[in-house]
């Protein structure tokens, strides 16, 4: 930037001064980074409010104020942290060679009745009119505005395949916004769309995509999965997601033990049973079973396991009244699946008491696919059992020694379940472990999705006019900052990996008011290490060492250094890495160098 000035040449500055720029560009300040400078908050007490522990310490260690249901303020010290993420992230879409443009929030109407998705997305769009009756969205993501862009400005093959990203803010009226920055009404996302002539173009994009998201979830220091996934309101065919593992995270991530295999639960295919179902046995009776409606319940009255009863869900249909969903009893529904399959209602809803008193005459708890007359999805573990346990259609009454084409008739058989760990894998290697995970990135294949209702095309080489395929790529940077939080903390507080730390040193000095000698190596200490481009928090406050240990260890900064009277008589000074629990002392003559060998 300096030498751009310089090349501009002279300009006449007020007072009739010339001033050559270039010579005059100010010296980069550091930002302040005095503790007694630098108004930070921190309490003890654990805020009512906050559910989750990043939240908790978000708050605690003064980086976020809420100012309503799932907006926050970032405060400076969060800032720092958040402009980390935000840096590592453009910088690998720059390297992955994406262009860095800036959308409106507010996003005209029109564009969301044209994508279709003004009726398809639920209210958690948040639509509002300006002063002329016009419609406009707070934009909770950008498909139709770029893809608005691009059929105006981009004509020829020649000027593809292109990927725009941008760091922005976007608004989902989220129905129980929580845990503060995870999942908040408000948030920064930063979302990349890409345009292609044909399908190898658009892999290839979307793999460089896949590698800069990877670059940049390691660079962070984080312990992270990709996955694949559904892809939800914003359409398309292939997507996957990035995953910060961490036990309180809202998602489950199933993986395969022994090959690469890894995809949210959601979107995790269960393999139909190898063995095939037992010739009938039994023969199908009526037992009375007052009050038990649960498959507990009912498994305990008939002393039969859980996984011999079946359990049977009415959904609303998309053309029918009611669509019967049928699972074994230990099994749970699949909604994501099961809202895929042709004929249920899409959002998908489970059936009220009264259109299923309608469908069976009876209530829930007691429904059974026997005599059912509605359309019936079985799921493929429970098409395989056979002498099964299921309601009647008749209040406190279930059904035992019920076999499928004997006794129920025509089914459709349908994978509606969520794996359960220890499932064969759908790779067909290995078995099925779960963990959690918080969703941090999500890619996608979006095909023409939005090209073709907006008619976003251009010439290809022979001059035919073709529709463009599009893919989407999202990271929730805002979130990415709790969910480091949420895998790197301990009782003390947080424990920033380093390249996301406000300030990589804190610098501690003890009764740094009193003596002399303290203040004097301190002080030195501080322009040392800044010279060196080390990023130091000087805790120069007239407080106790208690009040400054517990803060640097709230705060999370990945290394402390102490200099006390004591130490220094001996020339030593103290050192402590935040996950370690020891101190160590070193030569206080070497302290420069000590810490460059120590970060990363
Ligand atoms: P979720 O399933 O968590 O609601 P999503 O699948 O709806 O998220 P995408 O449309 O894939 O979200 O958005 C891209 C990224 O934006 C997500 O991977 C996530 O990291 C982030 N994100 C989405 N919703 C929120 C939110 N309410 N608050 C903070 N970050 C969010
Ligand atoms: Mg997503």
């Amino acid at each position: 930037m300096g030498s751009v000035l310089q090349a501009e040449g002279e300009r006449i500055l007020s007072g009739g001064l010339l001033l050559r720029w270039g010579l005059f560009t100010p010296p980069k300040t550091p930002a302040p980074m005095r503790l007694s400078q630098y108004p930070i908050n921190t309490t003890r007490e654990t805020p009512a409010e906050a559910e989750v522990l990043s939240h908790q310490l978000m708050l605690r260690a003064g980086l976020i104020r809420r100012e309503a249901a799932g907006l926050y303020s970032w405060l400076p010290m969060g800032l720092k942290t958040l402009r980390k993420a935000e840096t590592i992230i453009r910088e690998e879409m720059d390297r992955a060679g994406a262009l860095e443009l800036i959308m409106p929030v507010f996003q005209p109407g029109e564009l969301w009745q044209e994508s279709g998705r003004w009726t398809a997305y639920g209210p958690e769009l948040l639509r509002v009119k300006d002063r002329h009756e016009r419609d406009f969205v707070a934009g909770p993501t950008h498909e139709e505005v770029i893809t608005d862009i691009v059929r105006r400005d981009i004509r020829s093959y020649r000027q593809l395949p292109v990927n725009f990203y941008q760091v922005q803010t976007k608004f989902r009226d989220e129905i129980r916004p929580r845990f503060g920055v995870m999942r908040a009404r408000e948030f920064i996302m930063k979302d990349a769309y890409s345009f292609h002539v044909d399908e190898a173009s658009l892999q290839q994009g979307y793999q460089a995509m896949h590698d800069a998201y990877t670059r940049i979830f390691t660079r962070m220091g984080l312990d992270f999965r990709a996955v694949r996934a559904d892809s939800g309101p914003i359409g398309g065919d292939v997507s996957q997601e990035f995953h910060v593992i961490a036990a309180s995270g809202e998602d489950a991530i199933v993986f395969s033990d022994e090959d690469g295999y890894a995809a949210n639960l959601e979107a995790a295919a269960a393999l139909p049973p190898r063995e095939s179902r037992p010739a009938p046995r039994e023969a199908m009776s009526q037992v009375p079973t007052p009050g038990a409606r649960t498959i507990d319940e009912v498994s305990r009255l008939l002393k039969v396991a859980p996984s011999r009863c079946v359990k049977t869900l009415l959904v609303e249909g998309s053309d029918v009244d009611v669509v019967a969903l049928v699972l074994r009893g230990d099994h749970d529904l699949n909604a994501i699946k099961a809202q895929r399959l042709p004929g249920v209602a899409n959002p998908f809803r489970m059936a009220g008491a009264e259109r299923i008193a309608r469908a069976t005459g009876a209530e829930a708890g007691f429904i059974g696919p026997v005599g059912l007359r509605c359309p019936i999805y079985a799921d493929h573990s429970a098409l395989a059992l056979a002498d099964f346990v299921c309601g009647a259609n008749q209040k406190d009454t279930h059904l035992t020694g019920v076999n499928w084409e004997r006794d129920v008739g025509e089914v459709t058989a349908a994978d509606i379940r969520n794996v359960r760990e220890g499932d064969p894998s759908p790779s067909g290697r290995g078995r099925l472990k779960i963990a959690r995970g918080i969703e941090v990135g999500h890619i996608f294949q979006l095909g023409r999705r939005y090209s073709e209702p907006l008619k976003a095309t251009v010439l290809d080489e022979s001059g035919r006019e073709v529709t463009l395929l599009m893919g989407c790529y999202g990271i929730g940077v805002t979130r990415v900052v709790a969910a480091a939080i949420e895998q790197n903390h301990d009782e003390r507080g947080i424990i920033w990996p380093e390249p996301l730390a406000p300030f990589q040193v804190v610098l501690v000095p003890i009764n740094l008011q009193k003596s002399v000698r303290v203040r004097e190596v301190a002080d030195r200490l501080y322009h040392e290490l800044t010279a060196q481009g080390i990023e130091v928090l000087y805790d120069d406050r007239d407080a106790r060492p208690g009040v400054k240990f517990a803060d640097a260890e709230l705060l999370g900064i990945p290394h402390r250094l102490v200099v006390a009277e004591r130490g220094l008589e001996a020339g030593r000074l103290e050192y402590r890495q935040r996950r370690d629990s020891e101190s160590t002392e070193f030569p206080a003559g070497e302290a420069v160098a000590f810490i460059k060998a120590r970060l990363r």
